[in-house]
């Protein structure tokens, strides 16, 4: 049975440790029990401490019956060893352990939502559970100062036992899920919680406590928060960020939303004026491949290789050209690898543009489809086949 001194003591992070009989584990690593520690197991929502014990790393500690297992990533001889913890992880999680009770109590007190479960990370934001499926920015905003109210008056919080009678008579905020001896943790005349963590030992320690994000889970929603440490990094990093995109937009930091909405404004125009020079180029173009269209009999034929060009605007191209009488047009693009062809065959013309298609298409293993006015297809080809695309359309409509 392994006595957890952490419990009345969070802040001692340095002990020295009676290692005794060594267990080895899965993975090369070794267990070590013992009779009294200040590492805390992972349990109550909270993540496990980390640290070392004389050359061993601490990796994992957690509960096995009543003892508490230390997983090591070395054996050690039986003997007294200094013990030391990672201090800044677990000021991390008793900042978030003692944020999270604030915040639970505080829903309830500022918004009357229960809270139903956490869990407390310190790494990254800790998360809240509450028995809502969802929270306006104003009620974000009250829960926030309420919470943080609390923080800024600096009151104790305190821990200690009562018997199942006792228990009865603390206004406790859940109802204890154990029997017999209850460890309470009180937010002084604030909040009472049954709870096995550590905490820090007056809610200014907290610094700051700030939810980051919410997230719907089926009915109820997880509240992401940051606070202490954590929180400070958080408002570091969005400063850093904040600072760029104001120098990059020149603007000043309240400024940035509104020079954002402006260059916005101003590339939406820049864009309709670019689809209106687009539009009228290849209408230009358009106009250009008719003109130099060759004349047979009963009709007009356009034939153009492209490089390199989107294979979209040659679908717009087309489109402009098939409004023309008698045409018949082949249009392609070819990127060095990839062919995109187009035929089209006015009505008037008493062909069809997926005959002709074919007949570009097949003798290079191709497919495509369409209707009988515009058929399009493509694929890989060699640049050598490319050469003299064109013949098969012309010998097709027996023109030289
Ligand atoms: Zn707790």
């Amino acid at each position: 049975m392994t006595e957890q001194l952490y419990f009345d003591d969070p802040l001692t992070l340095e002990f020295t440790a009676e290692v005794g009989e060594i267990v080895p584990l899965n993975d090369s690593k070794f267990g070590a029990v013992l009779p009294r520690t200040y590492f805390y197991p992972t349990s109550g929502g909270q993540d496990h401490d980390t640290g070392t014990i004389g050359a061993a790393r601490v990796l994992d500690v957690y509960k096995q019956g009543g003892d508490i297992l230390h997983v090591l990533d070395k054996s050690l001889s039986p003997g007294s060893y200094p013990a030391k913890i990672d201090a800044q992880r677990r000021r991390l999680a008793m900042q978030h352990h003692t944020a999270q009770h604030i915040l639970s109590a505080s829903f309830l007190e500022a918004l009357e939502i229960e809270s139903i479960s956490a869990k407390i990370n310190g790494g990254s934001p800790s998360t809240v559970d509450i028995q809502t499926d969802q929270l306006s920015s104003d009620d974000i905003t009250r829960v926030e100062d309420f919470a943080n109210g609390i923080l800024f008056e600096n009151r104790a919080v305190k821990s200690y036992y009562v018997n199942d009678e006792q228990a009865l008579k603390i206004p406790f905020r859940k109802a204890p899920k154990v029997s017999g001896r209850i460890r309470v943790v009180e937010v002084d005349n604030f909040d009472y919680t049954p709870c096995g963590g550590t905490h820090c030992p007056n809610t200014g320690m907290v610094g700051l406590l700030k939810i980051v994000k919410t997230e719907r889970i089926n009915k109820k929603l997880r509240v992401h928060f940051v606070a202490g440490g954590q929180a400070l990094g958080y408002f570091q990093d969005y400063q850093r960020v904040l600072q760029e995109s104001s120098s990059l937009l020149e603007s000043g930091i309240t400024g940035i939303a509104e020079a954002i909405a402006g260059k916005l404004e101003r590339l939406k125009q820049a864009e309709i004026q670019l689809e209106a020079l687009h539009s009228d180029r290849l209408a230009a173009e358009a106009a250009q491949l008719i003109d130099s269209a060759q004349t047979l009999v009963d009709r007009i034929l356009i034939t153009a290789l492209f490089r390199n060009r989107p294979a979209v605007e040659l679908r717009q191209l087309a489109n402009r050209l098939r409004k023309e009488k008698k045409l018949v047009a082949v249009l392609a693009v070819y990127d060095g690898l990839k062919l995109s062809l187009i035929t089209i065959c006015g009505r008037d013309t008493d062909l069809d543009a997926r005959d002709l298609l074919q007949k570009q298409l097949g003798p290079l293993k191709l497919k495509g489809g369409g209707d009988g006015s515009l058929a399009q297809g493509g694929g890989a080809v060699n640049e050598e086949l490319v050469g003299d695309l064109f013949k098969n359309t012309r010998e097709y409509l027996d023109v030289a």
